[in-house]
């Protein structure tokens, strides 16, 4: 995309928890957040192949899918606004939610709106429920819900390209929260041979990934690589649940270490992360790179509520 460069601001920081001391870990993260303020973190990989692909085939608008605090729609309102390309959010919920931040930004640049109930949301993914949209909005292209697709998964095949990796070229790990899957394979696809891969899915009943990940390495001619592997117990009750103990480690770790995290997706991870590493799950000497996808807009709707 020519209006972000991510050589500029993307960089991996040595974290410094006790436990990772105590634990002989290494313990980097990955600042995707710092790659943009709007589309921050893995957004930006996601979204990128996407818009080209559309801009390169005349597409007038962008049709996508997501909740009323979506990262995705955030990413995409700002994205398709840079790019000239017109944008359609389906929003599972109420019509007030528009006045919530992340979608009072997503229509400032340009997105326009359809509520839909839980019911109508369930097509998201119906070839059918895809042919009215794209009758009723011509000239559509649609991105699946967060936009996990073959495009998306091939935005990060440059991602070890980047300089920050001179520091540590072959990481023995690296740890992504996950949602619908999309970033996870795009790590497992792009990563360098020798290093594993762990998944953390932020909502119940992740299993599923397991079967959609394998799907998108499959449309990238990546299905063969096996080094990978999902942590179903990090959910935390489910997606966007707030325990009090992920609250309270959230506000101990950017205390430690003046980064911010999401309390949806990379909140959940590092908490997560730091039980495995202090229940003694990784051998020492292990370096370890988590992901950090950005999401950081989505604090608001949280703050707001009073919820964190
Ligand atoms: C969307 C999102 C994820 C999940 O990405 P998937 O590709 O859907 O698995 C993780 N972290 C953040 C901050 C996100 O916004």
């Amino acid at each position: 995309m020519s209006y972000i460069d991510p050589n500029q601001s993307m960089r991996l920081d040595q974290v410094k928890l006790p436990v990772c001391a105590e634990q002989g870990i290494s313990l980097y993260l990955l600042r995707m957040d710092l790659i943009h303020p709007q589309v921050s973190g893995n957004k930006w990989f996601k979204l990128r192949q996407n818009l080209l692909e559309a801009k390169a085939s005349d597409c007038e608008r962008v049709i996508s899918f997501g909740g009323a605090y979506s990262n995705h729609l955030h990413a995409l309102a700002w994205a398709g606004h840079e790019m000239g390309i017109q944008t359609l959010g389906i929003v599972r919920g109420e019509p007030e939610y528009a006045g919530n931040p992340t979608l009072s930004d997503a229509q400032r640049w340009g997105m326009t709106l359809k509520f839909v109930s839980r019911s109508e949301y369930r097509l998201r993914e119906d070839i059918l429920y895809h042919k009215a949209l794209c009758s009723t909005y011509p000239g559509s292209r649609i991105v699946p819900e967060g936009g996990s697709n073959a495009l998306a998964v091939r935005g990060f095949s440059d991602l070890f390209d980047h300089d920050c990796w001179r520091v540590l070229p072959e990481p023995d790990l690296l740890v992504s929260a996950c949602g619908t899957g999309g970033t996870l394979a795009g790590l497992i696809a792009a990563k360098p041979a020798v290093t594993d891969v762990l998944g953390i899915p932020v909502l119940k009943g992740g299993g599923f990934l397991k079967h959609d990940v394998q799907s998108l390495l499959a449309a990238v001619e990546a299905g063969s690589v096996s080094n990978w592997q999902l942590d179903l117990d990090g959910h935390e009750g489910g997606y966007a649940k707030l325990s009090a103990e992920l609250i309270e480690f959230m506000h101990q770790f950017e205390m430690q270490t003046k980064i911010e995290l999401d309390p949806v997706y990379t909140g959940k991870m590092m908490f997560r992360l730091h039980k495995l590493i202090a229940q003694g799950k990784f051998s020492r000497g292990t370096k370890i790179v988590a992901i950090h996808t950005g999401g950081l807009q989505g604090r608001r709707g949280f703050l707001e509520r009073g919820l964190l």
